[in-house]
């Protein structure tokens, strides 16, 4: 069960159960299961994936997953289309505007590393070039699908990170 997976301590009891763990535990569990993303669509991915996922056939919403139209309310970036290089200095200064800790997926072989413009001297070679990437999502365009397994592979990583932090202290 998520919920069990980052407690410290769990008993059942008759009608229910006690849970015992720490404030920051409760606040990454938050975090990680209400990821409020920026989209950032900056071509056919952004209709053919993004916007796809987040309506009501594939419903990203059930994730806990809410679109923001502002950096300072996201957590999460989904970075889908061809980055222009006259675009790119815009999406550094959106992901710098986000609060941390902040991740990326970057959507589409366009995003990824450039796609079928790829050659382009108009085109950035991937949007890792400008800023760190957690997941990406290969495909011109990838299912919708797709993005939802990297929504739950990003995640993953979150747990892990949170693990490691936890394991240090
Ligand atoms: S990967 Fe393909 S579908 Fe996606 S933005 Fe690039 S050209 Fe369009």
């Amino acid at each position: 069960m998520e919920v069990e997976r980052q407690i410290d301590h769990l008993e059942r009891i008759p009608g229910g159960a006690i849970i015992t763990t720490t404030v920051d535990k409760v606040l990454e569990w938050g975090r990680e299961s209400s990821l409020w993303y920026f989209a950032f669509g900056l071509a056919c991915c952004a209709i053919e994936v993004l916007m796809a996922a987040g309506a009501a056939r594939f419903d990203l919403d059930r994730f806990g997953m809410m679109f923001r139209a502002t950096p300072r309310q996201s957590d999460l970036m989904i970075v889908a289309g061809t980055v222009t290089k006259k675009m790119a200095p815009r999406v550094k200064l959106l992901y710098e505007q986000m609060a941390e800790p902040r991740y990326v997926i970057a959507t589409g072989s366009c995003a990824c590393a450039g796609g079928p413009f790829a050659d382009s001297y108009a085109v950035l070679k991937g949007v890792d070039k400008i800023i760190p990437v957690d997941v990406y999502v290969p495909g011109c365009p990838p299912r919708p699908e797709a993005l939802m397994f990297a929504v739950q592979q990003l995640k993953e990583k979150m747990r892990e990170e949170v693990k490691e932090k936890h394991a240090k202290k």
